[in-house]
């Protein structure tokens, strides 16, 4: 074996002595179930809130647009990639999220990667939640600004930081996600838009796991989401005004240099939003399931349709969900990096589509491995 390659061997077998080895499962999915090796589990892990992805009108738009255009887009959207479709997307989520103006992206990753990178300059300051997501800070990294993290929704903190710097930077930009993705809890926007007027920042959320379920009343200057999760299609979009769009859309590299989404993927997401906007009792019963399942475990109210429960060691969060697997639930444990070290923990996802008679038998489930 080539020396390069025994250095990978003794990385991959470190991480497997940690218990930090992660392996692809093959799913198949049929709504709330998903099927592992032969097996019908009952799911808690997925990120389809709203159940959008099995959606007959969402498959159907998906279908119909496929058999017109074709399988791929066959180029970036500032080439030829750019459908019709688009367009319809575009102003619909800005509709959503009252902005002027949105771009969609390939997807969340490359929409955050994009409009970080392009928005802050090496002489800018980023201050960031210290639980924001791995592409949020991707994009830090590749925008060379300088760069803090406050502690995780902590105003003060995040004051004293900029009290610190501020004042040695031009821009700011501070980030945080509506919804946090691993613990399920909510960013003080409030208090956040106050701090970042009174310094002169630019705030910037993440909206993934908020869309369609959680309404923010207090809204971020730059707001950025996926239609991966509870749009149940795929793709990313950054929603603002129309200068803010109007230079993303003619900087952003992972806009530019990577080809547009399939129509058919569009064609999902569009049919998608329709239906959040008629249908908001999807969003209101993926909330009430998970606080439906906090309140039979006596856990903190749920805040969003994530749920955490906190392990600690690795190796006992992985054993947690393997007991689980064997009563027929899948959840998944979330190990570092996802979570901080000594937080692995079992995250459990409520969509509209869960039963009760669903959840309180997770909730047995889970009561008799405690014991
Ligand atoms: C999933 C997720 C993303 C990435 O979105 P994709 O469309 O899956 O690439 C970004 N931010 C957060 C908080 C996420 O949970």
């Amino acid at each position: 074996m080539p020396a390069f390659e025994h250095s990978v061997k003794k990385r991959l077998s470190d991480l497997k002595k940690q218990h930090l080895f992660r392996e692809l499962e093959s799913s198949e999915l049929s709504g709330l179930w998903v099927e592992r090796a032969g097996k019908k589990l009952l799911s808690f892990s997925g990120n389809d809130y709203l159940g959008l992805s099995q959606d007959k009108r969402v498959v159907k738009a998906a279908k119909n647009s496929l058999k017109k255009y074709g399988a791929g887009a066959g180029a970036s959207r500032l080439i030829t990639g750019n459908h019709p479709l688009y367009a319809t997307l575009e102003k619909s989520i800005a509709r959503i999220k009252k902005t002027e103006s949105a771009c969609v992206f390939g997807s969340g990753y490359l929409a955050n990667l994009g409009l970080i990178s392009t928005l802050a300059e090496s002489n800018d300051l980023i201050l960031a939640d210290k639980a924001v997501h791995a592409c949020m800070i991707d994009g830090i990294r590749l925008s060379g600004a300088s760069f803090q993290r406050f502690k995780h929704n902590d105003v003060s903190h995040l004051e004293q930081l900029l009290q610190t710097y501020r004042k040695q930077h031009k821009n700011c930009f501070i980030l945080t996600e509506t919804v946090f993705s691993m613990d399920g809890d909510l960013a003080p926007m409030k208090q956040i838009q106050a701090l970042a007027k009174k310094y002169n920042a630019t705030t910037i959320s993440d909206d993934a796991h908020g869309m369609g379920i959680i309404e923010n009343e207090v809204r971020a200057d730059i707001q950025m989401g996926t239609f991966s999760k509870s749009a149940g299609s795929y793709g990313g979009y950054i929603a603002a005004s129309k200068t803010i769009i109007d230079f993303i859309k003619t900087s952003a590299r992972t806009l530019m240099f990577s080809t547009a989404l399939p129509p058919a993927v569009v064609a999902a997401s569009v049919a998608s939003l329709a239906i959040m906007r008629k249908e908001k009792n999807r969003g209101e019963k993926a909330l009430s399931n998970a606080k439906y399942f906090t309140k039979l475990l006596d856990l903190p109210v749920a805040q969003s349709a994530i749920v955490p429960l906190i392990i600690g060691a690795e190796k006992d969060a992985l054993l947690y969900s393997k007991r689980l697997m064997e009563k027929g639930f899948l959840v998944t444990a979330i190990r570092p990096p996802t979570v901080p070290k000594g937080t692995a923990r079992l995250r459990f996802t409520f969509t509209s589509q869960h039963k009760k008679k669903h959840i309180d038998a997770l909730a047995r489930a889970l009561q008799g491995i405690k014991k």
